[in-house]
This record gives structure tokens, C-alpha cells and sequence, in this order.
């Protein structure tokens, strides 16, 4: 019999959605006649800019015409995407070389992907809660993992821990939390990097949420990160192309590592021959629609839609504020992670708002052991559902 990867066994079931699913199911059956809220699923509701909706059209026109139509693209993406991408970070005043950034088929793929080009039996760090797919992907790999532990004493952002580390995986803002970095706090992160000579892995997904201009929309807006970090960034959240899959990842030139036969393997060169083994780049459709999305007119569109969601954000926050209830993000993020009342786990909340309140969170406990005792609402929903929702919270909690 042929073996398997056995780490497999060490992942944990990724019940919980399936587990929200049941239970809303349930509630629906009992109750036909109550409207389910849903914000739970980190997925959008707005559609697709204009701008970048007449791009795909175009770019399919394009598709079906001899002199136009593309096959496979490069792997690591067409130059008019990297070049806009490229400007959208100068706009942030961070210069990348020609190169440097990658397009891909959203942030999912390149986060769990990266981990092809180093070693198993690197020290992996990774801040709990998170998002789930660093442990997960470390995991199948069989690479020990150091949890940080995220909480209200440090405002759910760990800080470099007293030992050592190889790889970090750093995640701001934050998902699930709303927790964002400061620019002294990823600079104490790129401190440790170069002290410990560790690589930081950073998912800016949800940059695009960030207005506050003191606070860092990417890693390279600190110095000296260009030595040591990795970022990973997705048009998921930022324009809605979650369900039409684009995003994209900047690994620097500069970062080299010796072997142990005592030859240089450089990270830029080590992804570009990962991407081109293991990948085909993303349609040509795509990325002309990803490209419409960094015109003036696309960037312009995609922003109005991120002001919808942060004022339901605020509205979410107004009401936990009012409520006394403690949360964290809905500030420069769509996630708002609050506390569960009364000293209750997060599966008993979850029960408590669908049973009372016919309202769908995600209970905290999905996201890491620290996550107990706490729940994720999103800013995703549409105003209407998420006024509703509020005053639903509101008439349940209000003591
Ligand atoms: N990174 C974080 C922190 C996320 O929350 C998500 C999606 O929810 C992703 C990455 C994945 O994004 P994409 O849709 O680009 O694969």
C-alpha cells in the first residue's frame, strides 16, 4: 500500500463552518418565518466596479478575436498588472524593482504555497487567533509551530517573543481581530527578523481598509523590510474579486540564503522557479479586470465600496460601544471581534445571538485556542441587514 502524508492527521477538521451551517439550518426549519442575518462568511456582497466589469468584457471580446486572443500568459503575470501594481505601492511611498511583485490567483494560494521554498525544520511563528491557513499549511508539513498569543493586554498584536523564531507570519490588518499593526510595532517585528535571521510572512489582504495615514498598509513601508519580508495582498476584500480570484505577492530581490553546500539561493529567483514549475498565471481576462481596478476611475469605484463597509463597521461598533461590550477592530478593518458577554464560550454566543437575535457570527474558537471567549462579525453584509441586525443585537443584550 502506498503511504501518505501523515500530518495530515495533525490538522485539525475544519468543522466550523460546516458546524454554523447545521445550526442555521435548524433554526430556519424551526423557525421559517425568521430572516436569518448572516455576517459570519468573510465573503463580500458588492459587485464588481464598473470600471473593471467593462475591462472583463473587453479582455473577453479580445479572447474570442484571432489578432487579440492570448493563451498561456507569464507565470508570474502580465507586465501592465505588475507595472499598476507597482505604482499602487509607490502611491504608498514603497519603490519595488521590476520583478519583484508576482500576480497570483488570491492571497490563499501564495500564503500556502510560499511554504515550498523553505525548510521543515524551520521554528514557525504564528500569532493565534489568525486566520487558519498558516497553521494548517505548516502543519501538513510537520514544521513546529510556537503560537503568540493574541489578547486584550496587547491589544490582540503580539510582539517578538524573548526566543527564537524562523518564520513569522504576521497578519494586519488583522483577520480575525481588526487589529492593526503600528509602524514602531513592525519595526520592533523587523528587528527580530534581522536579529534572529528569520523571514516575515505578511498578509496585508485587508491594507485597503486602512485610512489612518499613521498606520503601515504594507511591510515595506518599514525599513529594513525589504531584507527580510515577504508580503502577500489580494483584490478579495479590496474590490470584490473574491469569487473572480486575483491577488499578489512581492518577494523582494535582495533576500539570499546560503545553502549548506555553500551556494546562494536567492528567495526572488527560488519563487519565480516555484510559480513556473507549479503554475500557469492567472486568465488574461483577470488580470485585465485587475488591472482596471488601479485606474483612477477603478480605484475611485473600489473605495466607495470600501466606505460602504467600514460605516456598517461603524455602525457594528457604535452598537458594542453602547452595549459596553469590549471588541477590537472596525476601525481601519471589516472584522469587529468582540468579547463574548458574561464569561460565555463562543459557541454558547453564537447560540445565544442565532436563537435571540436570528443573527450568523463566527464564533472565535475557529480561529485558535486564544480565540476562545470571543466572536467575529463582518462588515460585509449589505446596510439594510446590517442595521437590522443591530437593533436585533441591541434589543437581545441590552440590560
Ligand atoms: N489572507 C487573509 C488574512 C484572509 O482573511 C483571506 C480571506 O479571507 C485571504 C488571505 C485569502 O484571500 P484570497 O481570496 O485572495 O485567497
Amino acid at each position: 500500500m502506498f503511504s501518505v502524508n501523515e500530518h495530515y492527521l495533525d490538522i485539525k477538521q475544519s468543522y466550523i463552518f460546516t458546524e454554523i451551517a447545521a445550526r442555521v439550518r435548524k433554526f430556519s426549519e424551526e423557525h421559517p418565518d425568521k430572516k436569518v442575518i448572516r455576517m459570519g462568511i468573510g465573503d463580500v456582497t458588492l459587485p464588481l466596479a464598473k470600471t473593471v466589469v467593462e475591462a472583463l468584457v473587453k479582455a473577453s471580446q479580445e479572447m474570442g478575436v484571432k489578432e487579440t486572443f492570448h493563451g498561456y500568459g507569464p507565470e508570474q503575470g502580465y507586465d501592465f498588472l505588475r507595472e499598476r501594481i507597482s505604482e499602487y505601492y509607490a502611491s504608498m511611498g514603497v519603490t519595488l524593482q521590476d520583478g519583484e511583485v508576482f500576480v497570483s490567483d488570491g492571497a490563499k494560494s501564495d500564503v500556502a504555497n510560499i511554504t515550498d521554498l523553505f525548510g521543515n525544520d524551520n521554528v514557525v511563528l504564528i500569532c493565534d487567533p489568525v486566520y487558519p491557513v498558516y497553521v494548517d499549511t505548516n502543519r501538513m508539513l510537520g514544521r513546529t509551530i510556537k503560537f503568540l498569543q493574541g489578547d486584550e493586554s496587547n491589544g490582540f498584536l503580539p510582539m517578538p517573543p524573548s526566543f527564537h523564531g524562523d518564520i513569522i507570519y504576521l497578519c494586519s490588518p488583522n483577520n480575525p481581530t481588526g487589529a492593526v499593526y503600528d509602524r514602531a510595532q513592525l519595526k520592533a517585528w523587523v528587528d527580530y527578523a534581522k536579529a534572529e535571521g528569520a523571514i516575515i510572512l505578511f498578509d496585508a489582504a485587508y491594507e485597503s481598509f486602512i485610512e489612518d495615514p499613521s498606520l503601515p498598509r504594507s511591510i515595506f513601508e518599514i525599513d529594513g523590510a525589504k531584507d527580510c519580508a515577504i508580503e502577500f495582498c489580494s483584490l478579495s476584500k479590496t474590490a470584490g474579486f473574491t469569487g473572480t480570484r486575483c491577488g499578489y505577492t512581492v518577494v523582494p530581490k535582495g533576500i539570499e540564503v546560503t545553502a549548506k553546500n555553500g551556494k546562494t539561493l536567492n528567495l526572488n529567483a527560488m519563487w519565480m522557479r516555484r510559480q513556473t514549475t507549479k503554475f500557469n498565471g492567472v486568465p488574461y481576462i483577470i488580470q485585465r479586470g485587475a488591472e482596471a481596478v488601479f485606474t483612477p476611475e477603478g480605484l475611485k469605484e473600489i473605495r466607495e465600496n470600501i466606505q460602504y463597509y467600514k460605516q456598517n463597521a461603524k455602525i457594528l461598533a457604535d452598537c458594542f460601544t453602547e452595549l459596553g461590550i469590549p471588541f477590537t477592530g472596525g476601525i481601519n478593518s471589516p472584522y469587529i471581534w468582540l468579547k463574548c458577554p458574561d464569561g460565555m464560550d463562543s459557541w454558547a454566543f453564537f447560540d445565544l445571538l442565532l436563537n435571540g437575535a436570528a443573527v450568523v457570527g463566527t464564533p472565535g474558537a475557529g480561529f485558535g485556542d486564544a480565540g476562545e471567549g470571543y466572536f467575529r462579525l463582518t462588515a460585509f453584509s449589505d446596510r439594510e441587514n446590517t442595521l437590522e441586525a443591530v437593533e436585533r443585537i441591541k434589543a437581545l443584550l441590552k440590560k
